[in-house]
């Protein structure tokens, strides 16, 4: 035990020190935004799909000014719905929503980022605004996640692709062992898919600190505590989807994102290594069901591998 604690000791000692730490940047969906005014009404889901919420963000805009696309995409939806002119953008396994706007565009059309797809119309600001809204599956997420839009450069494109490429590479086999100390328990057992550090987002096409590691596992998949501890906190955020913070002795505390469902321990709660704690999701800004498992020690982030 006292061999354990100091061998833990010395590992986060080390892991502090090889650890480049880096604000996360901003970031939003697509390059361009719809309309240049600012948001009068920010995005504020609801925690239950009946529940009352803001289910996008409202940027200033008077009525008859261009609505543009956010992203390039086939228009699936331009036509008027309980009263209001809505258009919506398919990207991917994104959707982008304008509305109320009066269509220029039809059912079918390829747009390109910044083409003119409608015009504001009265309806939902009393002094005129366009409700933006981003979506994937039923989900409802931030399309503007606080701050600026920025175009991509060419070369991190290029990067994003080898990046890509690589990833894939890795999880067609198998995936990457931890190569860590073993120290903390992997709560789901599988393989890193994503590592820790800088990486090209997959759903915002951005350079990002990766804040911890993605690890294989399929939907449904027990999350078990890497070590005993204390629940910190259990909350839910669009970005992290169901979240989880379990504190342990040390400083340590381990981060839990993206699982089914809220998860099945409450703040306060004293929970042992291996107890199931939730099971594995693709809630808030996850592109399908995997753990995101992140460390901090005094409050700064660590690379989960070499704990694991
Ligand atoms: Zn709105
Ligand atoms: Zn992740």
């Amino acid at each position: 035990m006292v061999r354990a604690v100091v061998r833990l000791g010395a590992v986060l000692a080390l892991a502090c020190l090889v650890v480049a730490i880096g604000a996360p940047r901003g970031w939003a969906f697509g390059s361009v935004r719809p309309v240049p005014g600012p948001v009068v009404r920010d995005f504020d889901p609801p925690s239950k799909d009946w529940l009352p919420g803001h289910r996008g963000v409202d940027l200033a805009a008077p009525v008859g000014s261009s609505v543009r696309a956010a992203a390039s995409g086939r228009v699936s939806v331009a036509q008027v719905i309980a009263g209001r002119g809505v258009v919506t953008v398919v990207h991917g396994d994104l959707r982008t929503t304008y509305e109320p706007v009066r269509a220029r565009v039809r059912v079918g059309d390829q747009v390109s980022a910044g083409d003119v797809i409608g015009t504001v119309e009265a309806g939902h600001c009393p002094s005129g605004c366009l409700h933006f809204g981003l979506k994937r599956g039923d989900e409802y997420l931030d399309p503007l996640g606080g701050s600026a839009v920025r175009l991509l450069p060419e070369s991190a494109v290029a990067e994003a692709r080898k990046l890509a490429a690589a990833r894939a590479a890795a999880l067609a086999s198998g995936g990457v062992a931890a190569s860590g100390s073993g120290l903390l328990l992997n709560p789901v057992g599988g393989r890193i898919s994503s590592p820790f550090g800088r990486r090209f987002h997959p759903i915002f096409h951005e350079w990002r600190l990766h804040a911890g590691v993605d690890l294989h596992a399929s939907c449904g998949t027990p999350i078990r505590a890497a070590a005993d501890g204390v629940v910190r906190s259990v909350s839910y955020d669009s970005s992290g989807g169901h979240r989880l913070v379990i504190a342990h002795p040390g400083g340590l505390t381990t981060h839990y994102l993206h699982a089914l469902k809220r998860y099945q321990v409450r703040k306060g709660q004293k929970v042992k290594r291996g107890q199931v704690v939730g099971l594995v999701g693709s809630t808030g800004w996850s592109t399908g069901c995997h753990l995101h498992f992140g460390t901090k020690i005094n409050g700064r982030l660590v690379d989960p591998a070499q704990l694991l």
